[in-house]
């Protein structure tokens, strides 16, 4: 039988790194998305050496768990000057950190380019990338985010992740995470099947399917093309189960592992998210016995 669809959350790690497996594997998921620093600080503690044994030991003996990392915000590679000599190094910090864990991947948002314009900012990134990679060797891959568009955020059109790739040193060490909300809000309409398969084409002639190595499956709580970012549970936004069943059910999509950025509030969370997306699954739901 070919494997099991991998599809899990992004996941708390207060209390130490290596808590975000027990719970995921208390919800039976497959794959998760952890921050390995503060994501809106310059500065975070050291992880503990005891946290990081744990952490490997735990994920050796859960060795089918597909786990993946995302950077800090404050980081932008399309700036200049100091805030981008921090995000040198805020970002080393992080490949480190990766590395340390054995986590093979980090997403990034690409950058903001603050006025100097898209094609600039894409030059810098680029760059940027090239610089990193080449201070920092190790393994880890770094995976462009699609986003929404909010302010000057690069990364909106699948165009902008292409060129970046394209102009870089380390195409081996860059692939891509393809978020729903975020390219909904951009402007993608995929509202039925004509319109996702013609978005899946576009997205391979561009960016390449061979690239997509992440999906952020969300619902939004914003329009199409309202390049306003604001995450909603499956089902209940203005994608809504339909459309967001074509990502969930495309075979070519079918080795990529799917991570939910959906709301957790306290009487509907990651639970009831994945109860949903096991149904629109056509799969049973968790402990439902039979
Ligand atoms: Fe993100
Ligand atoms: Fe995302
Ligand atoms: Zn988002």
């Amino acid at each position: 039988m070919a494997q099991k669809k991998k599809i899990g959350f992004h996941m708390s790690i207060s209390g130490g790194v290596f808590n975000a497996i027990g719970e995921a594997l208390d919800l039976g998921i497959e794959t998760f998305q952890i921050f390995l620093k503060n994501s809106n600080r310059w500065e975070s503690p050291p992880l503990k050496e005891k946290d990081i044994e744990k952490f490997r030991s735990l994920w050796k003996s859960n060795a089918n768990l597909s786990i993946h990392g995302h950077t800090g915000y404050l980081i932008n590679f399309a700036g200049e000057g100091e805030n981008l000599e921090k995000s040198m190094l805020l970002m080393a910090q992080e490949m480190n950190r990766a590395d340390a864990l054995g986590i093979p991947t980090l997403v990034l948002h690409p950058g903001n380019h603050k006025g100097a314009g898209i094609d600039t900012g894409i030059e810098r990134i680029s760059e940027n990338l090239n610089r990193i990679f080449s201070e920092n060797p190790g393994k880890v891959k770094i995976l462009l985010e699609t986003m929404a568009g909010q302010g000057t955020s690069i990364g909106h059109e699948f165009e902008n992740l292409a060129a970046i790739i394209e102009k870089s040193d380390y195409k081996e060490r860059l692939g891509v995470c393809l978020d729903t909300c975020h390219i909904f809000a951009a402007g993608y309409d995929f509202s039925n099947e004509k319109l996702y398969d013609e978005l899946i084409i576009n997205f391979d002639k561009t960016v390449g399917l061979k690239n997509l190595e992440l999906i952020h499956l969300n619902d939004s709580k914003k329009q199409c093309g309202s390049r306003v970012d604001r995450h909603e549970h499956i089902g209940k936004g203005e994608i809504g189960e339909r459309a967001l069943g074509f990502f969930l059910r495309d075979e070519r999509l079918h080795e990529v592992p799917f991570i939910m950025e959906t709301p957790v509030e306290e009487d509907y969370g990651n639970r009831e998210n994945l109860k949903v997306v096991l149904e629109m699954m056509g799969e049973r739901s968790p402990g439902s016995g039979h």
